[in-house]
């Protein structure tokens, strides 16, 4: 079976993950400095301006804390992971949901233009990054779990908004042993407040604090990613035998997607789900109506997608006889 997706873990991370275990030191330490660290440079920001959370869910809550968004109106797209709406739930935000912009997986710019929120969590979804340079005085979490890597005009997706979060849950871009997040701002005042909230334990005042906080474990397997060739590679194969799959357009010079799914547009997706599966093929449809939680009328471009849409396997470990499969599982004449 070829699974829809496989987590990049190497000899690196396994005797990263031993080394840690030997010395001693589990919990969050020196580790977790490293990897905040080196993740500053990998993205461009100034050390000390990514705090490691214990998951992309955490780290959008913490967000939304330091934001002040108690009882406030946060919009955000319906057409993506659960994670939005529980963290919003855990604020007691207001939820304002949004669609998609036609013949896109990133929630419309335009309707937020008129929505009139006070904060907007924005994802890049399935790796293609939005252009947000309208919206620099808006408070903007942009939520990047999906886009590690991505740039608009050269400069990484997470430094757009206010502030950024990232994933590396296992089926993510990559990943720190199965949960993991990170949350970054060029603001060190927004900085200093979400660290003091994860420093829970032994404090000398009863501020609301809670344990958030990312293992040394975790942060030594976690790896900038070194491996986005490759999935490039897969996806230009794709392209090349005539597969039409979600990608920025051509003339958008200044957006550089990374290839985090690979989502092919088809009005048969069940179709091809199981033309791959009778080959050993698992594909997926990426985001499912369920999901949505709205109305179908009120949201027809999210609601078309779950419809249109298959994800095919992009994960660096593909062999490219792998890759010959699902191609002939696709390309059913
Ligand atoms: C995965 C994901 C999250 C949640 O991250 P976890 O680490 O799984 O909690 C949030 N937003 C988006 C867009 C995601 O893809």
């Amino acid at each position: 079976m070829i699974p829809h997706n496989r987590p990049t873990l190497n000899i690196e991370e396994e005797e990263a993950a031993i080394r840690v275990l030997r010395s001693g030191w589990l919990t969050q330490g020196k580790e977790v400095e490293a990897f905040e660290n080196e993740f500053c440079k990998f993205i461009g920001l100034p050390g000390g301006h990514a705090v490691a959370i214990s998951s992309g869910t955490a780290s959008l809550f913490l967000s939304l804390w330091v934001l002040n968004a108690k009882n406030k109106k946060i919009s955000f797209p319906g057409y993506v992971c659960s994670a939005l709406h529980h963290s919003i739930a855990m604020i007691d935000g207001n939820e304002n949901l949004i669609d998609t912009a036609p013949n896109s997986p990133n929630l419309d710019l335009n309707l937020l233009k008129k929505s009139n929120s006070d904060i907007a969590i924005l994802p890049h979804m399935y790796g293609i990054p939005m252009d947000i340079s309208d919206f620099e005085n808006e408070i903007i979490i942009e939520d990047c779990c999906q886009a590690l890597g991505a740039k608009v005009n050269n400069k990484h997706v997470g430094l757009h908004g206010t502030v950024g979060i990232y994933s590396f849950y296992v089926t993510k871009l990559i990943t720190s042993g199965g949960h993991g997040g990170m949350f970054v701002s060029s603001d060190k005042s927004l900085i200093d407040r979400v660290k003091d909230y994860r420093e829970f334990d032994d404090r000398q005042d009863y501020k609301k604090r809670f344990n958030f906080q990312m293992t040394d474990i975790q942060a030594a397997i976690g790896r900038l990613p070194t491996f986005l060739q490759r999935r490039e590679k897969i996806f230009q194969r794709y392209k090349k035998e005539g597969l039409e799959l979600l990608d920025v357009d051509p003339e958008l010079k200044h957006i550089s997607p990374v290839r985090y799914r690979a989502i092919l547009k088809t009005t048969k997706p069940q179709k091809i789900i199981n033309s791959l599966q009778s080959i050993g093929v698992k594909s997926i449809i990426p985001t499912d109506e369920y999901i949505i939680l709205e109305n179908q009328s009120l949201f027809p471009n999210s609601f078309q997608f779950t419809r249109e849409t298959v994800s095919l396997p992009i994960y660096p470990s593909l062999t490219n006889s792998d890759i010959d499969i699902i191609l002939s599982g696709v390309i059913t004449k």
